[in-house]
């Protein structure tokens, strides 16, 4: 069993039972069962379907946000934002575009197939097994969800063992709109869960989570063999050039450092400053953090409770190494007086890389302010990381916020906002580097869930090819029309053809 607590007083909320192998083997099976009728389906039909989310979601989603927020603490505004209004935000992307991206496309053929036509079709995979971590435990288990489905895929999910009541209302959401039995089944419980899906008779594992479990995974999916995408942490950097909207981008760093409790691969958790600026972005940030209020939903705070208490314990080692080495508390720097997982929004200045807070993902309310003597150094120091998901570059020129975005080593840039592109569906979302490996959302993403199939039409106009058997007296044809292609030549080219057919005659 596992026992859920509640992130705001601690109080238990349930026992959730776990999964063992042979009920991991189990949900694969009627997963299974399930996909072949569901890719059957046009893909309309299938849109059709997943599009019934948007009216549950406007009756209930209030309510769901509350469930998600019960099992994280975050804010409701942030349960709903992020969490929920996500889903209507991709069925209609996918409604639009998918259509398009999975339809069969007409590809090019080369001269020396001359009479042939290509085509490029995606089928679905099969079964993806989707792993997910606790951070958005919602939202990051229905999008690829939604996308595999989208793409003809049954799902097997495994969501964190730490938010198991997302995991139950996720199990509830797919139930409610109908969709046929085994679908989307729903494992619950820890490692070994996710351990025993990978092992089981699925076609792809979506994993979403550390660096640590990503490896696993990996190695995992490589003894059967399958493929997995890797959606990993992230060390986030923010390069503050001198000529940034000062008030946009200090508002900026604090609500990307400290939206989800900092809590997202995607915060802010370095920021570099350029030196002429660097004191008033300090005072700036140090006051926005001072006014910022922790408390539970129910109190209408921005920064809720950690939700994992393992994470809080990462937050206090960074802290208490930065601080032995030098680092300045500017505010915040310790976990609050009350029942919860509570910590106090958190400012250090004076970082160095040595330091694990800046080596390490922190995962937590901390937000570390870098003092650079240029952009240059911004960008040095950014991409000397293992990390590579996100950044953001601040400036009042849109040419040079380009020109920075595109030398650094990450899967996406925002300028002058932090993380907006993780809210389009139309972006590819994915990591470099230590980061993860693949892409989804966007057309990357529906098209991640598929196998590609290569086909090629001949009209059968004549009986054999040029270049089938037998070869005597084929050699010569063929050396022109090597030459031919080589040089971009159509007089040997067509001299090579007619050689291959004479050879053919002559044989
Ligand atoms: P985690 O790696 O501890 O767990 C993630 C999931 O993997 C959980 O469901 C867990 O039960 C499961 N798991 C554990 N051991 C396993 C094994 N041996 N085989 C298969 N599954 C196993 O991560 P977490 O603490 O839940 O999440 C935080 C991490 O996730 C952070 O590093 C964060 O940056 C990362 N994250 C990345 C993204 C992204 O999109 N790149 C998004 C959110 C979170």
């Amino acid at each position: 069993m596992i026992r859920k607590c509640s992130p705001v007083s601690g109080e238990p909320l349930g026992d959730f039972p776990i999964s063992d192998e042979a009920a991991v083997n189990e949900a694969v099976a009627r997963a299974r069962a399930a996909q072949p009728a569901w890719a059957a389906l046009p893909l309309m039909e299938r849109l059709r379907r997943l599009d019934r989310l948007k009216a549950l979601f406007d009756e209930r989603g209030e309510e769901f946000a509350k469930r998600i927020s019960e099992d994280t603490g975050k804010p409701w505004v942030e349960a709903l934002g992020h969490e929920i209004m996500m889903v209507p935000v991709f069925l209609d992307y996918h409604r639009k575009f998918a259509p398009k991206v999975l339809r069969r496309q007409r590809a090019h053929t080369p001269l020396f197939l001359a009479g042939k036509s290509s085509y490029i079709e995606h089928f679905p995979r099969g079964v993806i097994g989707v792993i997910s971590p606790w951070n958005f435990p919602f939202q990051l288990s229905v999008i690829p969800i939604l996308q595999a489905l989208t793409a003809g895929n049954a799902v097997v999910l495994k969501p964190s063992e730490v938010t198991p009541i997302s995991g139950e209302l996720i199990r509830e959401v797919f139930a409610a709109i109908e969709l046929p039995e085994g679908l989307v089944e729903v494992v619950q419980g820890e490692g070994a869960t996710g351990a025993a899906l990978c092992r089981a008779d699925v076609d792809m594992i979506f994993f979403t989570g550390s660096v640590a479990t990503g490896r696993k995974v990996m190695a995992a999916c490589a003894a059967r063999p399958i493929p997995c995408e890797l959606e990993l942490g992230g060390k986030d950097a923010m390069i503050v050039c001198e000529d940034a909207l000062l008030a946009r981008a200090v508002k900026g760093a604090v609500w990307g450092a400290f939206a989800n409790c900092g809590q997202a691969c995607v915060s802010v958790e370095r920021v570099f400053v350029v030196d002429a600026i660097y004191e008033r972005f300090v005072e700036g940030v140090r006051r926005e953090v001072e006014a910022l209020r922790v408390g539970s939903p129910d109190e209408e705070a921005e920064i809720g409770p950690m939700i994992f208490k393992g994470q809080l314990r990462i937050v206090e080692r960074h802290i208490r190494e930065a601080s032995a080495a030098g680092a300045k508390i500017l505010t915040g720097g310790s976990a609050i007086d009350r029942p919860g997982q509570f910590f106090a929004p958190t400012v250090l200045t004076d970082i160095t890389p040595e330091m694990s807070i800046y080596r390490e993902e922190t995962f937590g309310p901390v937000l570390p302010v870098i003092r650079v003597r240029d952009e240059e150094e911004a960008i040095r120091l950014a991409n000397d990381h293992i990390f590579g998901l996100n950044a953001s570059v601040w400036t009042g020129d849109t040419k040079r916020g380009l020109a920075i975005a595109s030398r650094l080593e990450c899967g996406q840039v925002s300028i002058n906002d932090v993380f907006s592109s993780v809210a389009n569906p139309g972006l590819p979302f994915g990591g470099v580097k230590s980061s993860g490996i693949g892409r989804y959302h966007g057309t990357d993403g529906l098209l991640g869930f598929t196998h590609a199939r290569a086909i090629m039409v001949d009209r059968a106009f004549f009986e054999a090819e040029p270049t089938w058997y037998p070869y005597r007296g084929k050699l010569q044809g063929i050396v022109e029309l090597m030459r031919g292609l080589i040089r971009k030549n159509p007089i040997r080219i067509t001299r090579g053809f007619l050689r291959l057919r004479k050879g053919d005659r002559d044989s």
